[in-house]
């Protein structure tokens, strides 16, 4: 089975806790001496196969192999990833069964992490996740005060839009920000809209 790594802590001794997203299901597993083990990190795509299902302990992994990416090497492009896949676990940490979907979000950010702005792939992919979710605000008022929007708005948590003055943040372009949330696509921003972007991200899913 394949799953990503999106949550890790120690337990007793060397041992370690991993929560794992698979293509269908998001679960721990205990791994004895996991914190020797270098393939078990945050964020690792791994194969693995199960051992003690039937047990009263939760399942232990065995069988561990890393699928690799080249950018894995890259110390900025593994922060970044660390903070994308941090936001899935707060996201999905409560279900035990998932869609497909978020695996292949997160497959399809990973393949492409290594060549663009991970922070506009991040992006990209939120909308591509509120859009599932049926949670994209694509409409023309603000979310405080219910009259509609200027030429510059503002975004909340889950890039719902306001007025800057009603939520006091900085401005975005409104024509701009539509066509993003209508293509999905961000390559019409400038890097440090994207920082704003990612920021908003960051808050949380
Ligand atoms: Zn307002």
């Amino acid at each position: 089975m394949k799953g990503f790594v999106i949550g890790l802590h120690r337990a007793r001794n060397e041992d370690m806790i991993a929560l794992v997203l698979s293509p269908t299901e998001i679960r721990s597993y205990y791994r004895f001496f996991g914190a020797r083990h270098s393939i078990l990190q945050l964020g690792h795509l791994i194969d693995f196969e199960t051992e003690g299902e039937q047990g009263h302990f939760m399942p232990r992994l065995r069988s561990l192999s890393h699928m690799g990416f080249g950018w894995l090497h890259d110390h900025n492009r593994v922060l970044v990833w660390h903070n994308f896949v941090n936001r899935f676990r707060d996201h999905l940490k409560d279900l035990d069964t998932v869609e497909r979907f978020y695996y292949d979000l997160l497959l399809d950010a990973a393949l492409k992490w290594g060549r663009q702005n991970p922070k506009r792939i991040v992006c990209e992919s939120y909308i591509e996740l509120l859009k599932f979710e049926g949670r994209l605000h694509h409409e023309n008022f603000c979310h405080i005060c219910e009259t509609p929007l200027g030429e510059q708005v503002a975004l909340m948590q889950a890039f719902i839009p306001a007025h800057t003055e009603c939520i006091y943040a900085p401005p975005l372009d409104k024509e701009k920000l539509f066509r993003f949330f209508e293509s999905g696509r961000a390559t019409h921003y400038e890097d440090s809209e994207i920082e704003y972007l990612y920021e908003v991200v960051m808050k949380g899913f």
